[in-house]
């Protein structure tokens, strides 16, 4: 449901829709608050472009990503939540009420911002990862593995993403190359045995790209220059696709400035609550976690973030 353009002052103004804005607006909603919930640039967040999500509880036999994020827009949209489509470009939160711009153009106020715009994948910052994007170069498994069937790709990281794309890749490639800067795996245990138990799958230990090799006009990646970080020697290899599955980093951009961060961009809040440095201000999911990152974290944080901006609008009259 879009609002109408008259409509540009909310109560609560809830930026992002993964697995926190959405129980956010959940809450809010049933408060009676009528939030507007703005999608940002992947609506319904990095679960939209994962398979099957097996630890939420809840879905004893997993459910799959698209489907989790659809079910809780439509409890949101079942109370009220209202949603607009854009992404939260920047804000202006030193006094109320608070102004938030969406896709640089599309003004808003607010009385009460709880910020859950989540985190992107990070990227390796090669000049030919950069070049070949969508060319060989990818950051989603899920959403371009498919046309790599039968070829060998290669998936950087060692923690539970790089796993869990390289493990969905043994669908399509032929063999899957997991390269990791060191010689132990980040990742869960139950993730790590996945993909050492799988056969097309094999490791290559202290290693980091140096560059990716292809050109775009050229039938893109061809292969990649690898740098063994115990020796320093490096060499070239040869690979059709390159997954990169090394982290994410926060997207708080557009709150920062008012907003405090650290040293990473992470969004601070005070201990044990979703408070910000701005009364009135919260935030929750992935944007301000950077030591669970889950779900169902996300979730819990996104609920906490709602009950604690209708007891501050309360507080201060707005209630
Ligand atoms: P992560 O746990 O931070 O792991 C990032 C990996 O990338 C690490 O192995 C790291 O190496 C490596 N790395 C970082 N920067 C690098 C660089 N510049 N060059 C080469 N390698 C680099 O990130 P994640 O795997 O995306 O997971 C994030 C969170 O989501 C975690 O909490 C994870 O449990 C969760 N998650 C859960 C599931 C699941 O349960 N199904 C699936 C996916 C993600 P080092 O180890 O040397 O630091």
């Amino acid at each position: 449901m879009e609002p109408n353009a008259a409509q540009k002052h909310h109560r609560v103004l809830i930026a992002g829709t993964g697995p926190a804005g959405l129980t956010a607006a959940i809450y809010a909603a049933r408060a009676n608050l009528s939030p507007l919930v703005v999608e940002g640039i992947q609506p319904g967040g990095q679960l939209t472009i994962t398979t099957e999500v097996e630890n939420f509880p809840g879905f004893p036999d997993g459910i799959r990503g698209p489907d989790l994020m659809d079910l809780l827009r439509r409890q949101a949209e079942r109370f009220g939540a209202r949603f607009v489509s854009g992404l939260v470009t920047a804000s202006t939160l030193s006094r109320r009420p608070f102004r938030v711009v969406v896709d640089e153009a599309d003004e808003h106020t607010c009385d009460a911002l709880i910020i859950s715009t989540g985190a992107s994948a990070r990227w390796l910052g090669l000049p030919g990862e950069e070049r070949l994007v969508g060319y060989g170069v990818s950051s989603c498994a899920t959403c371009d593995g498919f046309f790599f069937r039968d070829r060998e790709v290669m998936v950087v990281g060692g923690g539970d993403s790089a796993m869990e794309e390289a493990v969905f890749l043994t669908r399509f490639a032929s063999h899957v190359y997991v390269v990791h800067r060191r010689h132990a795996l980040r990742a869960s245990k139950i993730m790590q045995e996945r993909a050492r138990a799988n056969p097309k799958i094999s490791f290559v230990w202290n290693s980091e790209l140096v560059d990716v090799l292809g050109d775009r006009d050229d039938g893109g990646v061809r292969g990649v220059r690898v740098r063994d970080t115990v020796t320093g020697a490096v060499r070239e290899m040869p690979i059709d696709a390159v997954f990169v599955a090394i982290g994410h980093q926060p997207n708080s951009g557009p709150f920062q400035g008012d907003v405090e961060v650290d040293a990473t961009g992470y969004i601070l809040t005070k201990p044990g609550t979703s408070h910000t440095n701005v009364p009135g201000v919260f935030a929750c999911g992935d944007v301000q976690d950077k030591v669970y990152r889950q779900a169902i974290t996300a979730a819990g944080s996104g609920c906490a973030a709602a009950i604690e901006a209708e007891r501050w609008l309360e507080s201060v009259g707005h209630g």
